[in-house]
Order: C-alpha cells, then sequence, then structure tokens
C-alpha cells in the first residue's frame, strides 16, 4: 500500500532524554510512515524552557540515530516558530475566537473547567493575562476517528476554553502543536495514548484556523509492571546512546506494538530489524489495550 504524500512526525518535549516509552512512539510513527514510503519528520518541543535542561535535545538526536531512525531534512525547533504562533493567535482574536483572560486557578477553583468569564471582556485590567480559545461557540461534539481506537465523540462543554498563551508569555503545547502540524503539512499523527485526550483541543483549533485534519493514531501506553507511566520518578532507564542494548530495546519495542518479530531478529542489526519492520508494518495487528506493562532487562 502506498499513500500518497505521507507525512508524519516525532515530537518530543525535550524535559529528558528518551526512554522506553518514547521509544515505542518514535517507532510506531516512523514505521508508519516508512511503511508506505512516506515522510518522517522530527520536531523538538522546545516552548518551555523551564523544563528543558540544555542538551537533551541533543541527546534525543543521538537516541534516534543509535536506534536507526532517521528523520527526513533539518530538525525542526519550536522555540524558533514564535511568530508563527502569534500569527495565528491573532488571527483566532479577528475571528473573535481568542480572548485575554485574567483570572486565576484560584478564582476558579470550584470549577471543573474555567467558566469563560472574561469571554466579554477581561476581568481585572492591568493584571498579566493568558489567551484562551473561546469553546461555546460551536455546539457540536468534537469529533475525529482514531486508527486504533475508533470513533471518539467530546462534549465542548467538558471541555472548557484552553489556554493558548500562558500568562508568563509561553506559548502553550496546544496552540504550537497544531500551527507546527499544519506549517509541516503533517498528514498522519501518531503518538502515545496520553495525548489522546488533548486531541479534541487541538482539532477546535484546527477547525478555528481553518487547517486540514490530520489521521491519528494513538499506542497503547507503555507502563511499568506496577502500572505506573514510564518516567524518570520512577527510574525508568534513558535509553543508551549506543551498545548492544541498542537492539535488544528495539525488538522489545516491535513485541509491544504486536509486530510479532521473529526470534531469528532478536539479535539482528538495527538496520535488518527496522528493514524487516518495515516491510511487516501492520496497525491491525495492534490490540487496542490501553496500556503495556513493560519491564526493563537486558
Ligand atoms: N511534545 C509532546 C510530548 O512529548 C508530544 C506532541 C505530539 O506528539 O503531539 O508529549
Amino acid at each position: 500500500p502506498h499513500t500518497a504524500g505521507y507525512r508524519g512526525r516525532f515530537a518530543p518535549t525535550p524535559s529528558g532524554p528518551l526512554h522506553f516509552g518514547s521509544l515505542v512512539a518514535a517507532l510506531g510513527s516512523y514505521l508508519d510512515a516508512r511503511a508506505v514510503g512516506g515522510k518522517w519528520f522530527l520536531r523538538i518541543e522546545d516552548i518551555d524552557p523551564p523544563r528543558c535542561p540544555p542538551g537533551a535535545a541533543d541527546t534525543i538526536l543521538r537516541q534516534l540515530e543509535a536506534f536507526g531512525l532517521h528523520w527526513d531534512g533539518s530538525v525542526s525547533y519550536q522555540s524558533r516558530h514564535e511568530a508563527a504562533y502569534a500569527v495565528s493567535l491573532l488571527r483566532l482574536e479577528h475571528l473573535g475566537l481568542a480572548y485575554p483572560c485574567s483570572c486565576s486557578r484560584k478564582q476558579w477553583r470550584q470549577y471543573a473547567i474555567y467558566p469563560g468569564w472574561c469571554r466579554d471582556g477581561v476581568r481585572e485590567s492591568g493584571k498579566p493575562v493568558a489567551w484562551r480559545l473561546r469553546s461555546d461557540l460551536g455546539l457540536r461534539p468534537v469529533e475525529w476517528h482514531d486508527r486504533l481506537f475508533g470513533t471518539q465523540s467530546f462534549d465542548p462543554a467538558t471541555l472548557g476554553d484552553v489556554v493558548l498563551k500562558r500568562k508568563d508569555g509561553l506559548w502553550a503545547y496546544q496552540l504550537a502543536v497544531v500551527v507546527d502540524d499544519a506549517e509541516q503539512h503533517i498528514t498522519h499523527v501518531v503518538r502515545g495514548l496520553d495525548l489522546l485526550d488533548n486531541t479534541p483541543w487541538q482539532r477546535q483549533l484546527q477547525e478555528a484556523l481553518g487547517f486540514a485534519e490530520p489521521r491519528y493514531l494513538h499506542l497503547p501506553l507503555i507502563v511499568s509492571t506496577e502500572g505506573q507511566k514510564l518516567s524518570k520518578q520512577n527510574l525508568t532507564p534513558a535509553l543508551p546512546e549506543e551498545g548492544d542494548a541498542v537492539r535488544s530495546l528495539l525488538f522489545q519495542a516491535l513485541q509491544v506494538l504486536d509486530q510479532a518479530p521473529p526470534m531469528t531478529l532478536a539479535g539482528a542489526s538495527v538496520e535488518s530489524q527496522l528493514e524487516w519492520a518495515i516491510s511487516h508494518w501492520s496497525v491491525s495487528r495492534l490490540s487496542a489495550t490501553p496500556s503495556r506493562p513493560w519491564k526493563h532487562s537486558e
């Protein structure tokens, strides 16, 4: 099968090195693109400097290279795209779809979502403002079809007015990711299930800005055998940048992606494993279980 014009991406936040869970997301999106002869881009989502230690982005590039996950074109860095985010925010403002908001979380803490007090004018002038998307104008449910998890439908009343730019001046992930996916003409988004509940805001923003809807495939989340999300906090090791463990981890990633790699592939080079995986990639083999336990072993 050849999907003309397929453009995929991996978009890590460089808050630290990649671990096994991020390898699975990277590998899934890479294979989905390469299996149809598509392009695969790398975007470093470094818009939140306090969360991104220096050097983490470079480590990520070396880790991806060690696993043979070579991207097309040059690496894109969100920290260099602020002008594009500003243009989109201005467009939303002109459309009457974005508004400044001075409210603090404390003021609306008894509500599940922000109640929209500043929609028709900032409540307290002279205070720093965040920018929010108006979600009360479209009353249709936000819907899309996930290639693994099927039809998704969210009531806009439960989504609230998502933040586009924070009070501290930093751009919010939701706006940045939607603008970059559109500017890079991304046709297919493949990422972890932890991001599925962000998708309705991204769909709202795509509609508001008149951007095309990419196809979505969310992958089961890899968790520790205790059922926790893999993270630095629970001591999930960083992926290696070289050495024998690379082959073994790549093989394990193919296994948790349900691709059933033959055992003869277990010790094979990264190139041979990827070659096999690209020619055998099958989304229909993936089972829609929300999480997969995985235990680090070498
Ligand atoms: N930067 C986000 C993360 O690392 C992922 C963005 C995306 O794939 O949409 O969690």
